[in-house]
């Protein structure tokens, strides 16, 4: 498989025949090939999680899908583009928390995808394709923050371990999750405990707001997980995992 980092949680992963998109809002978006089918995947409607830029796949490829937390809006869509005499509702699929889901791809091949409750907004996305485990956290991460109550960090450890405990012992190929620098001293902790819970072999840090120092900084921590967790360095970085 290819990874191509965008930018912050967006991320490409290029199969054989398919192409998943995640969390796009905004960076240069690689250049997919047209026969492959391409899914679109919003994990919620925060602007640092969706641009509704991702809709122009629509225009210039021809096998295109989107799965949306429900939450995200697309009302809006559907109306300007029935004014146009397209009915795009066939494109859009809106998925609930906690839900297992299968799409029949263009290519005849099924997309089986889990949704976890985030910590944030939305859901998390745990996608089984052909055998091969993806998982894409969104925001679904252990929100600490110093200058919260211990009474509202409290309430967040156990919302954050309640949506991991579905992930504990499982096998997965590549996964997207969060490490935002701007929790300082409590901005590991949420990689910990998946890197901890889950078997994964190829971990991307996200949501860095492009300090992609912290990366360094927690495998100076974490020398041990240094094949797993991948370096990012910069937007449009290609990986083949
Ligand atoms: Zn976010």
């Amino acid at each position: 498989m290819k990874v191509t980092y965008i930018e912050h949680s967006g991320f490409l992963v290029e199969t054989e025949d398919a192409c998943f998109l995640f969390d796009y809002y905004k960076g240069e978006l690689p250049w997919m090939e047209p026969e492959k089918d391409i899914v679109v995947f919003v994990s919620h409607k925060h602007g640092d999680h969706f641009n509704s830029e991702i809709f122009r796949l629509l225009e210039e490829y021809p096998h295109v899908k989107y799965i949306l937390s429900h939450e995200v809006p697309v009302k809006w869509f559907i109306a300007q583009e029935a004014e146009k005499g397209r009915d795009v509702e066939p494109y859009l699929c809106k998925v609930r928390k906690k839900q297992d889901y299968e799409f029949s791809l263009y290519n005849g091949k099924t997309l089986k995808v889990h949704t976890l409750k985030s910590t944030d907004l939305g859901v998390a996305y745990l996608l089984d394709y052909e055998g091969e485990t993806i998982y894409h956290a969104g925001d679904l991460n252990l929100w600490l923050w110093a200058g919260e109550t211990k009474q509202a960090n409290e309430n967040m450890k156990k919302a954050f371990y309640t949506s991991m405990e579905e992930l504990r012992g499982k096998d997965i190929h590549v996964a997207f999750v969060p490490l935002d620098p701007r929790q300082e001293g409590d901005a590991f902790g949420g990689m910990e405990a998946y890197l901890e819970l889950t078997n994964t072999k190829i971990v991307f840090p996200m949501h860095c707001w492009g300090q992609y120092n912290i990366i360094r900084e927690f495998l100076k921590a974490h020398p041990y997980y240094g094949d797993v967790i991948q370096m990012i360095e910069r937007e449009g970085q290609e990986f083949i995992v």
